[in-house]
């Protein structure tokens, strides 16, 4: 009995089913399609057949032969395709590509560095706002108005009563507001002053310091210091307290370092005076701890602020403050 169309055209999937390549799918499509193939050979003899069924079997046997013919195409393609792949197969002696990786800015890096040092000496990190009152910028931290300590800060003014804070020193008043002894923290932030030029720009950093409690001298603000200049710079690092003012303590002291250019010879970052300036410090004064509802029988404490780029010039060897803010990759790559 001769097959019907449907079965041609199963077995034809059957076989396609275990091809294993691309010869396997073209013989196969040679035994169905090509001249003298099973398809080919029933349409011929489609005019053979009894009339009431030539017209359907003519039909399935053209249906038949155009599915074949892209089920073919469509596995030739398949097989070749995956060949291709199986050549360009990933050699793994190759050295891989590197992604390139970011890294901290070098200011973050030495704020960070700051800030540890002293979380290691058993303080707190706190913050406060940017945009501050006059109030905690200034009258808490005994600096009232025309006092002339305030044109030694370049202000930016928002509104007469605000300003884009001119120091870290308002977190002082701000925790202690909020916080009864012992206090011991430190506060690191952007800080804004209306000046630019090579050691100065309108926004820099700052960290500002806190340690209040029963029986504080200047002996343990000249202990903590030393041990943070020495955990910052070098063991070896010379240091001087130079009797200074700020309205806010009293004694004031800047801490000055050996130069670390010159190492105290006399060069041109130093003035030739072999020492560098690196932050300021003090007692607190009895007037902000009034401020504060503290009780200045009872409490006493020390205060100290540094620039972070300040420190970071001076650890790194860069004199112009400005790189740190251009954002020069090559220039940031080297930290
Ligand atoms: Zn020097």
């Amino acid at each position: 009995m001769e097959k019907t169309i449907e079965q041609i055209h199963r077995e034809a999937l059957e076989e396609i089913e275990s091809a294993r390549d691309a010869e396997d799918v073209k013989s196969i499509s040679i035994k169905y399609l090509g001249r003298k193939g099973a398809v080919t050979q029933f349409l011929r003899n489609v005019s053979n057949l009894p009339a009431q069924i030539r017209p359907e079997a003519g039909k399935k046997a053209n249906e038949t032969k155009k599915d074949l013919d892209a089920l073919f195409k469509k596995t030739l393609m398949h097989l070749e395709s995956s060949s291709r792949e199986t050549d360009d197969r990933i050699d793994v002696s190759l050295p891989g590509r590197v992604t390139p990786r970011g890294s901290l800015h070098p200011i973050t890096q030495i704020n960070q560095k700051i800030c540890d040092i002293f979380i290691r000496l058993g303080f707190d990190v706190a913050e406060g706002p940017e945009v501050e009152t006059d109030y905690y910028n200034f009258e808490a931290l005994n600096i009232p108005q025309n006092h002339p300590a305030r044109d030694m800060q370049d202000t930016f003014y928002i509104s007469n009563a605000i300003v884009l804070r001119t120091h870290t020193s308002p977190t002082q008043p701000r925790i202690m507001e909020k916080q009864r002894p012992p206090v011991r923290i430190v506060a690191p932030g952007k800080v804004y002053r209306c000046d630019s030029d090579l050691t100065h720009t309108p926004m820099f950093h700052q960290v500002e310091g806190l340690l209040v409690d029963r029986n504080i001298s200047f002996g343990d603000l000249k202990g903590i210091l030393t041990t943070f200049v020495h955990q910052m710079f070098d063991p070896e690092t010379g240091l001087r307290f130079r009797p200074s003012y700020f309205p806010f303590t009293e004694p004031s002291a800047e801490v000055d370092i050996r130069c670390v250019i010159c190492k105290g010879s006399g060069c041109r970052v130093c003035s030739n005076t072999g020492w560098l300036e690196v932050l300021g410090s003090g007692m607190v004064h009895p007037a902000v701890f009034e401020n504060v509802g503290y009780d200045t029988t009872r409490y006493s404490g020390f205060a100290f602020g540094m620039g972070v780029e300040r420190i970071a010039m001076l650890k790194y060897g860069i004199d112009d403050i400005r790189k740190y803010f251009e954002n020069d990759l090559r220039f940031l790559r080297q930290f």
